[in-house]
């Protein structure tokens, strides 16, 4: 019998299971390993070698969470032992006028009001300071300290492995059934729990095991990646992370600098859509993560990773897919979901970087203690179907 079984152990499951198995609750974190190519789900938002890291939203509950995850990755790491921060800096960018000056005037206000906050430049000033090419008009904040990039796979196995140390078990078939707080996994084992947290992601609105639908769309997005000669990649290795608003585009896109991926190349990657498909089932989730993504997408966001990249020698290009959740608030879903349950996901594509954070956050609900005086003015209540 668990006092708690944590269903998915990606960005957020997998702290929470860690944060409850270290305040001294036994653990079960049925946490699915990532698929190999051409296996079926569980998926998840994660799977990559790097995700944006920053201070600097432009909503400060996010930026909150940010930084108080930031903070303790170095702890992370240490009692890890696996590298999950790369200090590359980070720039965030937007119009100062048009339709998306909200956007810019938003993270321009959270940046001000940072301790230690980080410079604010104009395009000639990133470029001076990056290279990176931005549209003229826009303003950018730049981060040098505690920016630029996180390893997601890494934060991953550190969680679980810290989860693990703490007494916590870890189940990799996953869970198909949840009936009261006993949870049925693939294999046919049946966990016995006192309290269950579903964070499964993308999945979380179609696999059943919530006792009512989390309102929440996912959409199956593109990403686009350049491989990058070594030559090009020590060229390129004082670049930051980048988000930024592209000359007359309606939403922003976001960048990484030379990252080594499991093929032990280079690549840059670049992402960003508003509008894309929706995926509503499991099978939908595998067809699109069997799939290259969407070749006329990536065409169009290498076109913006060049333009901001004057000179860039690519040696390769592909697409890739990937699926994230907007919820109906823009906050994850950090609630009771009925006696015994606690809904966490909803990482609305920024999840990643603050998931210590959120699972933490999803510990204190699952234990009954709330989130009164954790100092957000979000309450994180979730809204169901
Ligand atoms: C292309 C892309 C780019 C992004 N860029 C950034 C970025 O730069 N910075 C940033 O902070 N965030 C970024 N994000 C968002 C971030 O990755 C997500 O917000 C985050 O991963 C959400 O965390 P989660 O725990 O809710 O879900 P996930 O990380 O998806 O984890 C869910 C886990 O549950 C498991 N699971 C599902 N069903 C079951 C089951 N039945 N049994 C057991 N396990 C199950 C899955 O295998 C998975 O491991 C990006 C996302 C995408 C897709």
């Amino acid at each position: 019998m668990f006092d708690f079984i944590v269903i998915g152990g990606g960005m957020m499951g997998g702290p929470c299971a860690r944060y409850l198995a270290e305040a001294g609750h036994s653990v079960a974190l049925v946490a699915a390993p990532e698929p190999a190519p051409g296996a079926t789900g569980p998926w998840g938002s994660h799977f990559d070698a790097a995700r944006i890291t920053r201070r600097v939203a432009s909503d400060p509950d996010w930026s909150l969470a940010s930084r108080r995850a930031i903070a303790r990755y170095a702890d992370l790491e240490a009692r890890s032992g696996e590298r999950i921060f790369h200090e590359t800096g980070a720039v965030m960018a937007g119009p100062e006028g048009g339709p998306l000056a909200g956007f810019t005037s938003g993270f321009l206000k959270v940046a001000r009001g940072l301790d230690d906050p980080p410079a604010i430049l104009d395009a000639s000033g990133v470029r001076e300071r990056t290279g990176l090419a931005l549209p003229a008009g826009s303003r950018a904040t730049h981060e040098i300290a505690r920016g630029g990039w996180m390893d997601p796979r890494a934060m991953r196995t550190a969680q679980w492995r810290l989860a693990e140390a703490a007494g916590a078990i870890r189940f990799a078939a996953p869970a198909v059934a949840r009936d009261g707080t006993e949870v049925t996994l693939a294999d046919g084992t049946r966990l016995p729990g006192g309290h269950v947290v579903v964070a499964t992601g993308p999945h979380a609105g179609s696999d059943g095991l919530l006792p009512a639908r989390p309102k929440m769309r996912v959409w199956a997005r593109t990403v686009a990646f350049a491989r990058l000669s070594e030559a090009e990649g020590a060229r390129l290795a004082t670049m930051p992370s980048v988000i930024w608003v592209p000359e007359g585009w309606a939403f922003d896109l976001y960048m990484l600098p030379p990252v080594r991926y499991p093929d032990g190349r280079l690549y840059l990657k670049i992402g960003g859509q508003v509008d894309s498909p929706r995926i509503d089932s499991a099978e939908e989730m595998d067809a699109w993560f069997h799939g290259p993504g969407d070749a006329e997408v990536g065409a169009g966001l290498l076109a913006e990773m060049r333009r901001v990249l004057p000179g860039l020698e690519a040696e390769a290009t592909h697409t890739g897919p990937c699926a994230v959740v907007w919820s109906e608030t823009g906050f994850p879903y950090i609630a009771p979901a009925g006696p015994g349950v606690t809904v966490l996901c909803g990482g609305n594509g920024a999840a990643a970087k603050c998931g210590d954070e959120l699972g933490r956050l999803g510990a204190l609900v699952a234990s009954g203690t709330g989130l009164d005086g954790e100092g957000y003015g979000q309450d994180f209540r979730a809204v169901w179907d």
